[in-house]
């Protein structure tokens, strides 16, 4: 596959481009496909689409540009003739087409050229041009360093400022996780210069939380938070009474996780709900615990180092139990604090 510069001279208006993201995105998904795509059309393309394979959480919906995005799982034949007709599909903030869940077969079989712009580790090459930097604190950051790559710095407005600093601001933890470098702060500088009002976005992201939303947190951290202290470990376990008893909608149990990690020393917060299909996990992690390579080892999945999630198809309390066995094995890295 061929570096991104080289995909200067075919980035033309004329083109017909998709961009997607992963399933279920976040705020660095949205806004990394938002922001490419409002930078698009700030350079006068015509034919520029968002397709995500689900849909996201309510406290996104303020991006510019969300009312145009379409979503496969909602409108899939629709998202089919999109995919088959693209010349261009980016594929932000995802690196495997499994994250794209059944839209990965439409998108593998298009004739397009596929653009990965992303920061997980592990890439899969199903791309033909790449922008991909496993330091990048987002991906929200590459879409601002493709903007330059691409001699369009002077572009940048506010819709597109806005999208890129929700991606920054969220998956840096608030500038709290060690990818926030003198440069994402130079970048986000950059972003407010454009009129970014940062306590607009934060309030749209964190004081946007339905009632039961509120209370399911309270409810997990004064009745399912288990600490066990040899393993500096945190665990929440949700049942899927509890999920329907608080009517979880997606994006609800986001950043549940890491209140487990705000106990002292915890070195490893876990969190696992049981929905619908299959159970998930979300893995946190300070210091030397590899958050990743354990998901990936026990639970079919991967992500970054302090950063990790899996699945499994086995019932809620088999998986519980599983983890606490196989969490052992770590005892060494989890039994020092973190602080
Ligand atoms: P979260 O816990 O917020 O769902 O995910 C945290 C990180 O782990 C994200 O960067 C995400 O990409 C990755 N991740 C979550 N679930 C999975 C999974 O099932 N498979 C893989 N490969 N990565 C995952
Ligand atoms: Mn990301």
């Amino acid at each position: 596959m061929k570096p991104i510069i080289e995909l200067k001279d075919i980035l033309t208006p004329d083109k017909k481009i998709l961009i997607t993201t992963h399933h279920k995105p976040d705020a660095d998904a949205l806004g990394s496909s938002l922001g490419l795509y409002n930078y698009l059309k700030q350079k006068n393309f015509e034919n520029v689409v968002v397709i995500t394979p689900t849909d996201y959480g309510a406290f996104l919906n303020w991006m510019p540009g969300n009312d145009t995005v379409i979503i496969y799982e909602q409108k899939t034949e629709l998202s089919k003739s999109y995919i088959a007709d693209a010349d261009i599909i980016f594929c932000l903030d995802f690196n495997a087409l499994k994250r794209i869940n059944e839209m990965g077969h439409d998108v593998a079989a298009s004739k397009a050229i596929k653009v990965m712009i992303d920061h997980h580790l592990q890439p899969e090459p199903f791309d033909d041009y790449r922008l991909h930097d496993t330091k990048a604190c987002s991906t929200c950051e590459l879409i601002y360093t493709f903007i330059n790559t691409m001699g369009d710095d002077t572009l940048l407005n506010k819709d597109i400022a806005e999208c890129l600093y929700a991606g920054i601001l969220t998956d840096t933890g608030n500038f709290r996780h060690d990818t926030t470098t003198g440069n994402t702060h130079r970048i986000v500088a950059r972003l407010l210069d454009c009129g970014v009002k940062s306590d607009q976005v934060q309030s749209h992201i964190y004081d946007n939380f339905t009632l039961r939303r509120t209370q399911l947190i309270g409810y997990t951290l004064a009745h399912k938070l288990e600490y066990i202290p040899e393993l500096n470990t945190s665990l929440m376990v949700l049942d899927r009474n509890e999920i329907k008893h608080y009517g979880v909608l997606t994006g609800d149990t986001e950043g549940l996780v890491n209140w487990g990690l705000t106990i002292t020393g915890v070195k490893l917060g876990v969190l696992i709900i049981d929905r619908k299909v299959k159970v998930k996990m979300s893995f946190r992690g300070k210091g030397d615990f590899p958050c990743n390579e354990f998901a990936r080892k026990y639970f079919n999945g991967g992500g970054h180092f302090n950063a990790a999630g899996g699945e499994s198809d086995e019932p809620l309390e088999v998986v519980v139990e599983k983890f606490k066995e196989y969490i052992k094995e770590y005892k060494d890295i989890l039994k020092t604090k973190s602080n």
